[in-house]
């Protein structure tokens, strides 16, 4: 295509790999093409190129399109090392093919602008040098995104570790978070995945703008901080443009059943319990948990994995093998339990299962996504959080928004929620007052959710159209 005044504007995403990362920059980029007139190439790496990722790529309208890199072997990279290392290794080693393809698009295409996840920081030099605008999509809160621009400063002034801070961190227009509540990067500061961590937050004030899949309503002050501190030095333009989720279906036969059954269920009787696309328990908290979930006498919806214990480390995204998870369940558990509850191993379709009304409560790991859909679909929830920033998330909806509820961990330093506690919590949530209150809550932010994306008036919907507009004058 000529590069005349008439072509479309576009766009080039980089993902990192895994569909948590490649779902939400394709939502974005299907906003750009679909409202705003862009076309857009994706840029994937093939060595995460699986069914999936390919069958989901091929599956986008027209207007996208995609290029996938070369592989990038990792064979010298010790196989203990972190996620994190792992992935920003292969994010610096794209880079001389990231510059190719953008080259190409530049030559090719009226190239708008660049945009990237977190994890893709490194390559933000090549566009910078071939004077194309970038931009990030920061896939979870303001509350996050500030914790992260600070991050920097609160290296400089901390010298022990964060969670033995005598005092909470307080970010501008955030609630109080304790140092154990820092993200999971955070809690080791000898780690690699700190430094990667460090890099990445030094990095991200290079960006001409940073997208942020949350909106002003939830946040309205951690947002304000936020802008107000933008004419400082380093510190990029934000912009609230969510939320920005999947609503594709993605269920297949199983996911067809778990709706048949939910069809069955009287409304906001069933609680969801699901630990998002990768969130594995111990094998004593699955017992633990499918024991609390039965004594709490109330239906549920849960999707099972294989416990973390038993699935073999070194993988990258702790991929299951072909074991069954329901093998791991109590004795009995499954007989016992035929007709208040519902298991679905591995992958139930939860946008639909939140959007059906016999939801009525939502057990999460707190991914940012998963708790997006649930504010859109107004469920109340129980905050369990496991990994990455999972823990921040949850002090955000539980202390802040008070729109969940969390388990105590047992007093005995196991780390578990004991079976009396999984119980309890699910009886509150389900038919108490602090579960009334909760529901309230998830009521009025359904309705903020909603009012951020609708039509051309929703904040959100205006600062991206903003932003498309911004990108559409200096293309
Ligand atoms: N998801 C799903 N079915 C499942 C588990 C997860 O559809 O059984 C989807 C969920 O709706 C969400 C995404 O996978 O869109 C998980 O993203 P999140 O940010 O919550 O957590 P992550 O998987 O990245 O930890
Ligand atoms: N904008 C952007 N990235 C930038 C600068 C601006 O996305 O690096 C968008 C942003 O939404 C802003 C709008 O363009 O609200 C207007 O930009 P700016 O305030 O820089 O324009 P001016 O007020 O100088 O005309």
């Amino acid at each position: 295509m000529e590069r005349g005044s008439r072509a479309p504007p576009h766009v080039a995403v980089m993902p990192s790999p895994g569909m948590g990362h490649l779902i939400p920059l394709s939502e974005l980029a299907k906003l750009l093409v679909l409202r705003h007139g862009f076309t857009a190439t994706f840029i994937v790496f093939s060595d995460f190129s699986d069914n999936a990722q390919t069958a989901f790529l091929d599956s986008l309208p027209s207007g996208f399109s995609y290029v996938v890199l070369p592989p990038l072997p990792l064979d010298d990279v010790p196989p203990d090392a972190h996620v994190e290392t792992r992935l920003s290794i292969m994010v610096e080693r794209s880079v001389p093919h990231v510059r190719d393809v953008l080259r190409s698009l530049r030559r090719t295409t009226r190239l708008a602008a660049y945009v990237i996840d977190l994890f893709c920081v490194e390559t933000l030099p090549v566009a910078k040098e071939l004077g194309v605008p970038h931009y990030l999509l920061f896939t979870t809160s303001f509350m996050v995104l500030s914790l992260l621009l600070h991050l920097p400063a609160l290296d400089q002034a901390t010298s022990c570790e964060y969670r033995d801070l005598p005092e909470p961190v307080v970010l501008p227009g955030c609630v109080p978070l304790r140092g154990e509540d820092l993200v999971h990067p955070m809690q080791d500061r000898t780690d690699d995945a700190y430094r990667c961590m460090l890099n990445i937050a030094r990095r991200i004030r290079e960006v001409d703008g940073i997208l942020v899949n949350s909106f002003v309503d939830l946040e309205p002050a951690a947002y304000a901080a936020l802008k107000e501190a933008e004419p400082e030095v380093g510190r990029p333009n934000v912009h609230a443009i969510g939320p920005v989720i999947h609503r594709g279906s993605h269920g297949g036969a199983k996911g067809k059943e778990c709706l048949r059954w939910l069809d069955e269920q009287p409304p906001g009787s069933v609680l969801f319990v699901s630990f998002g696309s990768r969130g594995t328990l111990s094998t004593e908290q699955i017992q633990e948990l499918a024991w609390g979930l039965e004594a709490s006498g109330r239906q549920f919806l849960w999707v099972v994995r294989c416990p973390s214990d038993r699935v073999a480390s070194g993988a990258f995204f702790h991929l299951q093998g072909p074991d069954d998870p329901l093998r791991y369940l109590p004795e009995g558990f499954l007989e016992r339990t035929r007709g208040a509850g519902l298991l679905v191993p591995l992958w139930a379709p939860q946008v639909e299962v939140l959007a059906h009304a016999a939801t009525g409560g939502f057990l999460t790991h707190c991914g940012w996504n998963s708790l997006l859909e649930s504010f859109v679909h107004g469920v109340p929830m129980i905050a369990w959080p496991l990994y990455a920033e999972q823990r921040t998330n949850a002090v955000m909806i539980a202390d802040g928004l008070g729109v969940a509820l969390r388990p105590k961990t047992a007093a005995d330093g196991s780390g578990l929620v004991r079976r009396e506690e999984v119980a309890e919590v699910a009886r509150e949530l389900m038919e108490r007052e602090a579960g009334r209150k909760a529901r309230e809550k998830a009521g009025e932010l359904k309705q903020a959710a909603a009012q951020a994306v609708a039509g051309r008036d929703g904040s959100s919907c205006k600062a991206l159209a903003e932003v498309a507009q911004y990108w559409k004058d200096n293309a």
